[in-house]
């Protein structure tokens, strides 16, 4: 099963999990419950540490700018 990154819509808390794609969508905040989005940072690691480095003042920090930005 592949490892998905995830950050809170509530509290912005990031984790990782390692579900199926059916499940993945099931998946809830570990601290607070709510609904998380799927960070897309698993598909982009290589060779792009740095850039989302550089990306943690932007508006969408984490949760979406990746590569884009
Ligand atoms: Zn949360």
């Amino acid at each position: 099963m592949p490892i998905f990154d995830f950050i809170c819509k509530q509290c912005g808390h990031k984790f990782d999990r390692m579900v199926s794609n059916a499940e993945k969508n099931k998946i809830r905040c570990p601290e607070c419950g709510a609904e998380v989005k799927q960070m897309l940072s698993s598909f982009s690691t290589a060779g792009s540490s740095s850039a989302r480095d550089n990306c943690q003042g932007c508006a969408a920090a984490g949760a979406g700018c990746g590569l884009r930005h």
